[in-house]
């Protein structure tokens, strides 16, 4: 494997050649571990015939792999000095395009159209910018891209959080918001010696599978979604007091009880023992009240 972008050896030579000194500010953590990138590969649901995107290659260690298991790699890079780097680190490969743009402020669907071909089945795969590691998530679900799945490296603490169940530390609005779109995993816990240079966390590989639909009916998804935050607002009160603080001035104590107990959801218990099917019969209880 000496050959491949992602050793320690390969990755010092290419930064020393190019004078390249990391950005902190954008998350630049770069991967030096083949067999990880073997794994995430692995999990990524990707062949010959498929289609992947990439947010931020790095000097294309992720890139490299993709290139060769993939039809087609097009990689999302918000940092300049990077692309004459990937110009040259993956020169051997005639089947990735660098598109130079912030993911957040892309127009995703746009890219896919010209990118990739009508039907073609497409992956996501990435080594995540972790200080935006949410946002691009919810930004890629929200959109509903037609993407089959999303197979990231991130923070270990908000993996958890994103593929968590009821009745756990981690579960919360995220892990609802997430797995609303998705069907989530964590396939493996990585440790912070495969990246260079290390982060300050311990990151694991998340798998995201994106449902055809949502798991739960629901009326608004705004609704249904701020309801969720409401709950958990804070997170020792009961579902009853949290209700009870959001809907202050528009909807009294006594309405909030009834309507609890006309659904048959406790007011005592905590938002972290709800699951998303009791979350949706609560949003929506609540929603055609106030509609
Ligand atoms: N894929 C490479 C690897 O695994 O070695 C690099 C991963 S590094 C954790 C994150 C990459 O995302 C960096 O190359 C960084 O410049 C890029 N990045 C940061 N913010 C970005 C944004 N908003 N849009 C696109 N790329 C971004």
């Amino acid at each position: 494997d000496k050959k491949y972008i992602a050793t320690p050896i390969k990755t010092k030579e290419i930064l020393q050649k190019y004078h390249f000194t990391f950005k902190k500010s954008l998350g630049q953590n770069f991967l030096i571990d083949v067999n990880v990138l073997k794994n995430i590969i692995g999990h990524a649901g990707i062949d010959k015939t498929t289609g992947t995107m990439e947010i931020g290659p790095g000097i294309g260690a992720l890139t490299e792999q993709l290139a060769i298991h993939s039809d087609k790699v097009v990689a999302f890079e918000i940092d300049g000095r990077l692309l004459p780097i990937l110009d040259d680190t993956l020169s051997d490969y005639d089947n990735i395009r660098i598109v130079h743009q912030d993911i957040l402020k892309a127009d995703v669907h746009d890219v896919i159209k010209e990118n990739f071909q009508e039907n073609q089945p497409i992956h996501i795969v990435a080594n995540l910018p972790y200080y935006i590691t949410t946002p691009i998530l919810m930004k890629l679900l929200r959109e509903r891209l037609p993407v089959e799945s999303i197979t990231v490296m991130i923070q270990k603490e908000v993996a958890d959080r994103m593929a968590a169940q009821p009745n756990t530390k981690s579960y919360g609005s995220l892990t609802i918001a997430i797995q609303y779109y998705t069907e989530a995993k964590v396939v493996m816990n990585v440790p912070k010696t495969v990246f260079m240079p290390q982060p300050n966390v311990d990151s694991s590989i998340l798998q995201l599978v994106t449902r055809s639909k949502p798991p739960v009916e629901v009326e608004d998804e705004d609704y249904f979604f701020t309801l969720v935050q409401a709950s958990f607002a804070q997170r020792r009160k009961t579902l009853r007091n949290n209700l009870t603080s959001h809907f202050k001035g528009i909807l009294d104590k006594d309405t909030i009880n009834e309507q609890l107990e006309a659904i048959g959801i406790d007011g005592t218990r905590r938002g972290e023992s709800l699951d998303m099917q009791e979350f949706s019969i609560l949003a929506n209880a609540f929603y055609k009240l106030q509609h």
